[in-house]
């Protein structure tokens, strides 16, 4: 812990001293006012942040339309060059992303090392895509010779979210350059470290002033200036439903295009044929790890009931295991929740679910103390309407329901808003297809936690998004597709 927290020390200073600016064109910018950030660690605070307001996102979108047309004229093999570099300052500064990113979001740094080098991956794998992501292919009809090939769509906002901020920040940038996109990325209001950071690299690597613009600001002001700018052409958006929503009302009168990726409920669903160990392990690991602040989080475990006694007497023993602390420590599990507000909704689940009638199994507290710290908690007994069942509550807490049958766990891990993600633990391979192509969500993930493939689609179905990343999937949002017929 020491060692982290000294290799972290210089690097706050400077945010200290400086504050956590703007870039708009290429210049560090104040914005019109400020606000500050704390840590959730220990409420310190880190950093006056510059806020912009409309005036900022308009100088911002501003820049980035002016910096299109040469951005997208440039030949792809340029692009993947400068975004190869992108990626190589990312690997020389990856400590330094990972250290700010669990001060400034309470994620441990076991994980937080990882989504540093997984933000390079993103840069590298869209590095390689941009050559060829223009490419097009020629449809001849009886009289006519039809060509088609697509476009960049001109300067796109970015929105993203306080969990993992850094990975998913550089997941939406990353295709958006390789396709020729300029970028006005707006990030969360509670942590503005890294997205500063990856804005800087991005400047330093030789990124042209005006392709990538950062504003800071309130999502109610910033955000929505963003959504309704009409030189921005599309807002890929990472954050919660109910503001994805607002989010298309806001961009209505633009007729922005926009690809959502939302919250989720995801089910892990563990029948009596499978390993279950290896069911256990991924169960917990994908809700415990990352705080549960996590889209793609196992928060509801379906239980077949001929296991479920003993399954829940080990997992509740596995809960009660997990290490809380300083995220900063190497041993840390589980870190502080991101802000007071998210802590205190967390709780209130804990009520919740004994007024309905659950069970609290394990956690089912916050400490005392500094820091927006909650015990990893396990509610069994639930009963699939319960709203621990049903809501979103994006913390260390996961809900276990017991199911009979297939066609049983199949209705309960379909009856709710949001669909993300599955998991399925079962030896039966017919079985394992049968129940995948039945669940409604997005991904599915048979006998494995979430690993992810970075050519394969990743989005939502429902309440959990609309579109889909990864691959050339993320260029059919960032592009325009064109077709040119010659008569023949
Ligand atoms: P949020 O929706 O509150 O905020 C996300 C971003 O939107 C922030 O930058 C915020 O300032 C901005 N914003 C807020 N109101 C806005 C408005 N009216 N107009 C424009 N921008 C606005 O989400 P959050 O609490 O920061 O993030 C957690 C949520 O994100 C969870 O629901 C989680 O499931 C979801 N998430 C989904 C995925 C996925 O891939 N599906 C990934 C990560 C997080």
């Amino acid at each position: 812990l020491d060692d982290n927290l000294s290799r972290l020390a210089p690097h706050l200073d400077r945010y200290r001293k400086n504050g956590i600016l703007n870039l708009i064109n290429g210049k560090d910018d104040a914005g019109s006012s400020s606000f500050e950030v704390h840590s959730p660690i220990d409420e310190s605070l880190i950093a006056s942040v510059a806020r912009g307001d409309a005036s900022d996102i308009d100088r911002a979108a501003k820049a980035a339309k002016a910096a299109f047309p040469a951005w997208a004229a440039l030949p792809g093999k340029d692009r993947k060059a400068l975004l190869h570099k992108i990626a190589d300052a990312i690997e020389t500064r990856a400590d330094e992303i990972a250290l700010c990113e669990c001060w400034d979001t309470g994620q441990a740094m076991r994980f937080m090392s990882k989504a540093a080098l997984r933000g390079a991956a993103n840069f590298r794998f869209y590095a390689d895509q941009a050559p060829n992501a223009r490419d097009g292919k020629s449809l001849p009809s009886p009289d006519h010779m039809n060509i088609t090939g697509r476009k960049p769509i001109g300067p796109v906002g970015v929105i993203t979210p306080w969990n993992t901020p850094f990975m998913l920040s550089t997941w939406k940038i990353a295709p958006a350059l390789a396709a020729g996109c300029t970028v006005v990325h707006k990030p969360a209001e509670f942590s503005p470290l890294t997205a500063r950071l990856l804005s800087e690299i991005c400047r330093d690597a030789g990124l042209p002033d005006g392709v990538l613009n950062l504003v800071n600001g309130m999502g109610e002001d910033a955000g929505r200036a963003l959504t309704e700018h009409p030189d921005i052409k599309a807002i890929a958006f990472v954050g919660e439903s109910k503001t994805g929503s607002m989010i298309m009302k806001q961009g209505a009168d633009t007729l922005k295009r926009v690809h959502f990726e939302l919250g989720g409920k995801n089910p892990v669903i563990v029948f009596d044929d499978a390993d279950l160990d290896r069911a256990l392990d991924a169960a917990v690991f994908m809700i415990y790890s990352l705080n549960g602040e996590r889209c793609t989080s196992s928060s509801r475990l379906l239980i077949q009931e001929n296991i479920r006694a003993e399954f829940e007497e080990k997992l509740t023993a596995r809960v009660n295991n997990i290490r809380m602390g300083h995220p900063l420590d190497p041993d840390t599990e589980v870190g502080p929740l991101i802000h007071q507000v998210h802590h205190d909704k967390v709780c209130s689940y804990f009520d919740i679910a004994r007024q309905d009638g659950a069970t609290i199994a394990a956690g089912g507290t916050a400490p005392d103390g500094a820091g927006h710290y909650v015990t990893p908690t396990l509610f069994t007994n639930a009963t699939p309407n319960m709203r621990i069942a049903q809501e979103e509550i994006f913390g260390p807490v996961l809900t276990s329901i017991p199911f009979n049958d297939e066609a049983e766990a199949l209705h309960i891990a379909n009856d709710v808003a949001y669909g993300l993600a599955g998991y399925v633990w079962t030896n039966d391979l017919t079985r394992a297809l049968r129940v995948s192509d039945a669940l409604d969500a997005g991904m599915i993930w048979v006998n494995s936690e979430n690993v992810r493939h970075l050519p394969a689609p990743f989005g939502g179905t429902k309440a959990s998004g609309i579109g889909r990343d990864g691959g050339d999937w993320s260029f059919e949002f960032y592009m325009e597709q064109k077709n040119i017929a010659i008569a023949t």
